[in-house]
């Protein structure tokens, strides 16, 4: 029987190494990709997109890596770290955000020394910047995530004013996740292009109505008028002469529209699975017939595009 664990015991350390070895060769071969962008000449926008849609690493793996390929060009000195074996990737990982040229030696002396949890707080010290907790966001079941994440004293203050203000508007007592959701319940309002869009459809279609609609008083059709020039002029005017001059601004109008037509959401399909990007930070606006060959600002010229997508687009001369 001990024979067995023993013959077990045996593969598992062989397969273990084996196993970082591999690690520790595809970090150095991500590094060349990465200097290199071959993940473009693949057809992905990202190093990221690239080792987990073409190489099928999981996102967690996947982020590790490429946390430690990025920080590599600025300090050599983490992923040498990670080749000698004195230091796990995961740890290495953890370390890479706030690792500089003048701190990296403590900070990975520090990274050997420590188990994770230790290490966060160390780092914590060192930087008061970074949080004593990591950021982290947990799901639970289908329907709750655990979030963990620090704030500072002042954030944390106004956190609990607007619990008071939120636990006064509902006549009883309101916890901190109900008072955040409330929160970024009222800044998406304001804030969220795609909110303001259904607004503006909404502004729209009421404008429309008033100006089909039989007249009733001379007051309420000048309105009705007013309000529906307001909303063709960006759409239609600056198009005409936008067409005639070439390269100009886009006028803010024309982005708008750009935006609303496709749900400021990146509109990049994957050619291979067909799945549209989800994207909807850091957007650009593209031109699909490039300015130089006589693109213009036309609404049909333009769409929405993630900025690694943007870059990817533009690798394959595409404007
Ligand atoms: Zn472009
Ligand atoms: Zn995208």
């Amino acid at each position: 029987m001990s024979h067995v664990f023993c013959t077990l015991h045996d593969q598992a350390l062989k397969l273990s190494r084996q196993y970082l070895a591999c690690e520790k060769a595809l970090l150095e071969i991500l590094v060349q990709i990465e200097a290199k962008k071959i993940y473009l000449q693949q057809g992905y926008a990202s190093l990221t997109e690239y080792s987990q849609k073409a190489l099928g690493l999981s996102r967690d793996v996947s982020w590790n890596l490429v946390t430690i390929v990025h920080k590599t060009k600025a300090v050599p000195e983490l992923k040498h770290a990670v080749q000698m074996g004195v230091l796990p990737l995961s740890k290495a990982r953890q370390i890479a955000p706030h690792l500089t040229k003048e701190n990296s030696q403590k900070f990975i002396a520090l990274a050997q020394a420590m188990p994770r949890e230790k290490l966060q707080e160390a780092l914590a010290k060192e930087c008061p910047k970074i949080p004593s907790v990591e950021e982290r966001a947990r799901v639970i079941n289908a329907t709750q995530t655990e979030l963990s994440l620090c704030l500072p004293k002042d954030v944390m203050e106004k956190l609990r004013r607007a619990q008071d203000r939120v636990s006064e508007s509902q006549k009883k007592w309101v916890g901190l996740a109900e008072t955040l959701e409330q929160v970024i319940e009222f800044y998406l309002q304001h804030k969220d292009p795609k909110e303001k869009a259904k607004r503006h459809e909404v502004r729209k279609n009421k404008a429309a109505l008033k100006a089909i609609q039989p007249r009733r008083t001379v007051r309420e059709s000048d309105a009705a008028a007013r309000n529906s020039e307001f909303n063709l002029m960006p759409i239609n005017k600056p198009i005409a002469k936008i067409q005639a001059k070439g390269r100009v601004p886009i006028p803010a109008g024309i982005k708008h529209e750009v935006t609303i037509k496709n749900a400021h959401q990146c509109t990049y399909r994957d050619s291979r699975t067909q799945l549209r990007c989800m994207k909807e930070r850091f957007l650009h606006i593209h031109h699909k017939l490039p300015v130089a060959m006589g693109g213009t600002n036309a609404l049909e010229n333009l769409t929405l595009l993630c900025s690694a997508h943007h870059r990817l687009e533009h690798y394959r001369g595409g404007g």
